[in-house]
């Protein structure tokens, strides 16, 4: 596997603080906000702190604290959010996008939490 990061990709330029957010939640790990263009009435993006391209560059290069912390902020994004079903939230929907197929934005890993309505099935049928 050979990915290489662009650091001046818009969410490493977010990081850096040259653009600004509407943070939702920051750990040492990860920093969440709020979709500039949102597709659901709750919308939020979470991205580790680290230098990676999508989520199986991450998974194979991100140490154990990173994998570990990320995983842990994404459940504390969501509580932040308000919508884990077993703390009476309506549910959510997480999806990373990676690359041609998934229609990848930005290159820097994210993924996406959207709530605040039913979503609608997944995907649609192809055939
Ligand atoms: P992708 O298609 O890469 O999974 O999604 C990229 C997401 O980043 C899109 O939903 C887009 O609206 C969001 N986005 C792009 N630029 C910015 C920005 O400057 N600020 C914020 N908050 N979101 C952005």
């Amino acid at each position: 596997m050979a990915y290489t990061y662009d650091d001046q990709n818009i969410f490493a330029k977010i990081l850096r603080g040259e653009i600004p957010n509407d943070t939702v939640y920051e750990d040492e790990f990860a920093l969440a906000f709020r979709d500039i263009q949102p597709q659901a009435p709750q919308h939020v993006l979470v991205i580790p702190k680290g230098p990676y391209v999508n989520y199986d560059h991450f998974a194979a290069e991100a140490s154990d604290a990173e994998v570990v912390g990320f995983t842990r902020a994404i459940g504390k994004v969501c509580a932040a959010m308000g919508v884990e079903p077993g703390a009476g939230g309506m549910g959510y929907r997480m999806i990373a996008n990676s690359g041609e197929a998934g229609v990848q934005e930005v290159q820097h890993l994210h993924v996406h939490i959207a709530s605040g309505r039913v979503l609608g099935r997944m995907l649609k049928r192809f055939d």
